[in-house]
């Protein structure tokens, strides 16, 4: 069995460097061809020695995920389905805009959490992604964007953990993969263009703030607990009194960082005035101002086993408004991808049928591109 070299952070990849007898900047040159040049060939890396190069190819390989399909909306928002084997497939998607482009990455195959409205939750969990999945999914777009927008510079400025899966329920691939993301040799993301999404697992949301103080997206979508629960069911170990405490904390080591409430809306369930009036409360019983926190509204992205149904414009539009009104920063999310459902919460829209994903990873692994 060979390494994986998608696997490592920086440290680790030294520390299989050194393995092989190689010494730290090695592992730094080697890392720079992998994530910035996007090499995946030891032949190409043409300032490594020659002894170091036929070391590699017998130990080390550089292997991406196999792409299942691509998606290419007519707003320039891509979207890949990638097989993770065992008939399991994650998404990501690239979302463009005028001064930023930022990748939605997954983090695991299904998720555990099971919310009520979320597809992926409905799926049920099947595994958690390595490092080298998930970090497959961006060195695989971001080279791929390069060549498909002719552009010799880095395309892909920001990363949200909003893909499939709870991202702090896979804790011990997530921070190396993090790393990754942030090293000046990797990627040189800035930390607070990385983004965490979590139903909110509070022990994790401490550790995080300790390891790697990324910008962190709460998915709160209710006022209280009694709804919470029935929507995101970890609601009932961390209510929501010990999240906000968690994100509270979590500022501490992210300074001069806000934190991002998610909040979908859903018709009739969580989008009343009152309910915007409660949230106002609990964000006033902080004690923390009105400015260490900003709620995004997630317009809700149907499908039909959940039962539930997208809140109208107007609503939404007043609900966003008592936000805004009581000083609480409030943006209505702009949906993206709508042709090629790439939208949040769809994600898991191609792979719901487990047997189908099956059949077609069995089959030729054909890559559609369906530009509109
Ligand atoms: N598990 C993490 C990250 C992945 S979900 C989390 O829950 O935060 C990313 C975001 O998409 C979350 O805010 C989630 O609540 C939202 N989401 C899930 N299903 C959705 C749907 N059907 N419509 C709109 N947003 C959805
Ligand atoms: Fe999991 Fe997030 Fe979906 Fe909830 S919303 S089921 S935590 S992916």
């Amino acid at each position: 069995m060979t390494a994986n070299l998608l696997d490592f952070d920086l440290d680790g990849l030294a520390v299989f460097c050194e393995s092989l007898g190689e010494k730290r900047f090695r592992a730094t040159q080697l890392f720079r061809w992998i994530h910035q040049k996007g090499a995946s060939n030891f032949d190409a890396m043409s300032d490594l020695a020659k002894s170091l190069r036929e070391k590699l190819k017998t130990s080390a390989s550089i292997v991406a995920l196999p792409v299942l399909s691509q998606h290419i909306s007519a707003d320039g928002t891509i979207k890949w389905l990638f097989d993770v084997g065992a008939g399991d497939a994650v998404e990501t998607v690239f979302i463009p805009e005028d001064d930023r482009g930022t990748l939605c990455i997954s983090s695991q195959a299904g998720c555990a959490v099971g919310c009520r409205f979320c597809s992926t939750g409905h799926q049920g969990f099947s595994r958690n992604l390595t490092v080298a999945e998930i970090i497959a999914q961006l060195w695989f777009a971001e080279h791929f964007l390069r060549q498909h927008l002719s552009r010799s510079d880095r395309v892909i400025s920001n990363v949200v953990m909003m893909g499939m899966g709870e991202p702090l329920q896979n804790y011990a691939a997530l921070v190396p993969a993090l790393r990754v993301m942030l090293d000046d040799h990797g990627y040189g993301l800035s930390r607070r263009r990385v983004t965490v999404s979590t139903s909110g697992v509070v022990p994790m949301i401490d550790k995080l703030g300790q390891d790697c103080a990324v910008a962190l997206a709460v998915s709160l979508h209710a006022p209280n607990d009694a709804l919470r629960s029935q929507l995101v069911p970890l609601n009932r170990k961390y209510p929501i009194a010990e999240l906000l405490d968690a994100c509270q904390r979590y500022l501490a080591f992210a300074p001069r960082d806000f934190l991002t409430f998610e909040y979908c809306m859903l018709n009739e369930v969580n989008d009343t005035p009152e309910m915007a009036q409660q949230l106002v409360q609990l964000i006033q019983s902080a004690q923390m101002g009105m400015h260490w926190c900003k709620f995004n509204l997630i317009p809700f992205n149907p499908f039909p086993a959940s039962g539930l149904t997208k809140s109208g414009p107007g609503k939404v539009q007043a609900f966003a408004k008592i936000l805004t009104d009581a000083g609480i920063v409030t943006t209505i999310r702009k949906t993206r991808g709508d042709d090629i459902d790439a939208a949040c919460g769809q994600l898991a829209g191609d792979v719901k049928d487990r047997t189908d994903v099956a059949s077609r990873i069995s089959k030729q692994r054909v890559i559609t591109i369906s530009s509109q």
